[in-house]
């Protein structure tokens, strides 16, 4: 788990160092393209312009470059709104039950909605998808695909044993699937960016690398358990926005104590 930790914090430091480039080349490219536009104005010699035209292009593709890797490394910060989880779950299993093989069951457990969380809800559905979509991958015989979602509250004992997770209440999405599961040195690599254990052409070995830069970027963490022959369960577990009214009301008593 400590070596998943640092390789996760490893794979988000090459993406923050990648934005960082890409903004300062852009301050560097900037420029070149301006005085290539002024020195056009004053030249009249063929050639020169030619030569100039060469500049231009290259450094305009340059700045297009920059404006994908910067466009990537925002887009992770997404949008953030009042998400209701349980109303996720809906979406993705609608999806799923519409495009996933027949002798594929997909059902919810969640009697109740839980609390609500902060986040993108086009990135969370993504993330949820990708996981439903390695579970159908690890049961070509059919299977049972669940879905769930719970209330969890992280305390300082929890998130001493997890490095990621940060005390206070969260919200933890569940995929499970009824498949081939894997072994500890496969669960050990599969969020490693290529990781994949799929034929050719049919897995990219990035749907776990995306799932998991997407819940970090929500300040979530997610923790796996598989047994081989039995199923696999992914939890996401995303920090809770709780208004005063369900911080205050609730139920049963399960109420998080004030400054946790
Ligand atoms: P890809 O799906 O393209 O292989 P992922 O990053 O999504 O890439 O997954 C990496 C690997 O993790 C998969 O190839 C598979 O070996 C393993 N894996 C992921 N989810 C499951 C699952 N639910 N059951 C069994 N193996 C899984």
């Amino acid at each position: 788990l400590e070596s998943q930790f640092l390789r996760a914090q490893r794979m988000e430091s090459i993406g923050t160092l990648a934005g960082g480039i890409a903004h300062d080349l852009n301050n560097v490219l900037g420029p070149i393209i301006m005085a290539v536009d002024l020195f056009r104005l004053k030249m009249t010699d063929p050639q020169d312009l030619e030569l100039l035209e060469t500049v231009s292009v290259s450094a305009r593709r340059g700045a297009d470059m920059v404006k994908q890797v910067l466009s990537f490394a925002r887009g992770l910060e997404g949008q953030r709104t009042l998400v209701r989880p349980v109303q996720l779950l809906k979406e993705v299993q609608r999806i799923a039950r519409d495009t996933f093989p027949k002798f594929i069951s997909v059902d919810i457990t969640t009697a109740e909605d839980t609390w609500s969380l902060l986040g993108d809800p086009t990135q969370l559905h993504q993330v949820l998808l990708n996981l439903c979509v390695n579970a159908r991958d690890a049961m070509p015989q059919g299977g049972r695909l669940t879905l769930n979602a719970c209330n969890q509250r992280i305390d300082d004992h929890f998130a001493a044993m997890h490095p990621e997770a940060r005390p206070g209440p969260h919200v933890v999405l569940e995929v499970a699937d009824s498949g081939t599961g894997m072994t500890p040195d496969v669960i050990e690599k599969i969020f490693e960016p290529f990781f994949t254990t799929k034929e050719v052409g049919k897995g990219t070995g990035l749907g776990l690398s995306t799932t998991l830069a997407i819940v970090r970027s929500h300040n979530g963490f997610v923790t796996v358990e598989s047994h081989p022959g039995k199923g696999t369960k992914f939890r996401v577990h995303l920090p809770a926005e709780l208004d005063d009214v369900e911080a205050n009301h609730s139920e049963g008593g399960d109420v998080f104590p004030r400054g946790q």
